[in-house]
């Protein structure tokens, strides 16, 4: 058994800005493997789509390359297995079943974090298979080199060959995920309603996935078109959501912000250009663009009489500083979580 989900294909995987790269070089491993790109890594945050292309190349390789043996695991079966092994008294099998694979995807390697023994065996069974030219493919939620409690001598392997990464989509790519995958279910769903949701689902595919799914259910079980509105309410009480709520008031985003920086909100609403200051301030504006529901003129009017203008260039500036800066996204995405919970 290779554990494949055989949904996981490279024909329903939507390839934007974001996942190119690691989609190319996704393709080229499942025609040529273990030749071209070995090892290879794949990195980027929960639900953007590791699994998915990780298992895409393994179906593929099953589809077009039948004699070569392809083993999809997770770090955490493999670890799972090993210590079984142990117990068992087998390790010497467990060591044989996977030195004999042709194709090796292991998902999730961070899991193998302060894991020795597991990691202590990987390492050979890496080197044995990377000496005979198979396939090495792994995925990690963070770049290799902000991992902890990894050998040195394994975080070299992984550093190895090609790492490449998988970003958050952007605003375009998100309405071309959502339009695929509203087809794939045949269903039409006007373009506001994308749109809205393209607009406020910025976290991940996953969330993209969940809150189509959610009003799919919702429009079939009460047999309701779909409309913003529907979509307005029904992504209200959506937990990874970001969708605009009119209650949320911009002084509470200040505040949140402010606490997070460590700086007055005072200084945030205001002029000064102290570098300190002006990220604070931008990601405020932000947050206040996609949470409320103010137009750009009146959040400028908040943050101390700033037009309409000054907005719009923080609102696009953040928007494509999270693009490339995953650890700038979690500190949005984090913040976003804050202002939520934010009560009183
Ligand atoms: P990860 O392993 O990075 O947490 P997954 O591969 O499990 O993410 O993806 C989460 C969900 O989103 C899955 O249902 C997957 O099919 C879907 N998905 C992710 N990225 C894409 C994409 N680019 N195109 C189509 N579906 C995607
Ligand atoms: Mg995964």
């Amino acid at each position: 058994a290779s554990n494949l989900n055989p949904l996981y294909r490279f024909e329903n995987f939507i390839a934007g800005e974001n996942s190119a790269f690691a989609y190319s070089a996704a393709m080229a491993i499942s025609k040529n493997p273990g030749v071209t790109y070995n090892p290879c890594l794949v990195y980027g945050g929960v639900g953007l789509g590791k699994t998915h292309l990780l298992q895409s190349i393994g179906n593929y390789i099953l589809e077009n390359n039948p004699e070569l043996k392809v083993v999809y695991v997770t770090a955490e079966m493999f670890t799972n297995e090993f210590i079984q092994s142990i117990g068992d008294k087998k390790t010497q099998a467990f060591k044989n079943k996977y030195r004999k694979v042709g194709v090796l995807l292991i998902d999730d390697i961070h899991f193998l974090q302060g894991k020795d023994s597991t990691q202590e065996e990987l390492f050979h069974t890496f080197n044995d298979l990377y000496d005979t030219h198979k396939q090495l493919v792994f995925t990690c939620d963070r770049p290799i080199s902000e991992l902890k409690d990894l050998t040195s001598r394994l975080r070299s392997r992984f550093e190895r060959g090609l790492n490449v990464d998988l970003l958050p989509p952007n605003y375009e790519t998100r309405m071309a995920i959502l339009k695929r995958k509203s087809a794939e279910k045949n269903m039409s769903i006007p373009d506001d309603v994308l749109d809205f949701i393209s607009r406020n689902v910025n976290t991940n595919v996953r969330d993209l996935e969940a809150s189509l799914t959610k009003l799919i259910a919702y429009s079939t079980l009460l047999n309701k078109e779909i409309t913003l509105d529907i979509a307005k309410e029904q992504l209200k009480a959506f937990p990874a959501h970001n969708a605009a709520s009119p209650s949320l008031s911009i002084e509470t985003i200040i505040r949140v912000v402010s606490d997070y920086f460590n700086v007055s909100t005072y200084d945030v609403k205001g002029k000064k250009k102290t570098k300190s200051l002006i990220q604070p301030r931008q990601i405020a504006m932000y947050l206040a663009r996609i949470l409320c529901e103010y137009s750009t003129s009146e959040i400028g009017s908040e943050f101390g009489g700033k037009d309409h203008s000054t907005v719009m260039h923080a609102y696009q500036r953040v928007e494509g500083m999270i693009k490339t800066d995953e650890a700038l996204n979690q500190t949005v995405q984090k913040l976003i979580r804050e202002i939520r919970d934010y009560k009183k």
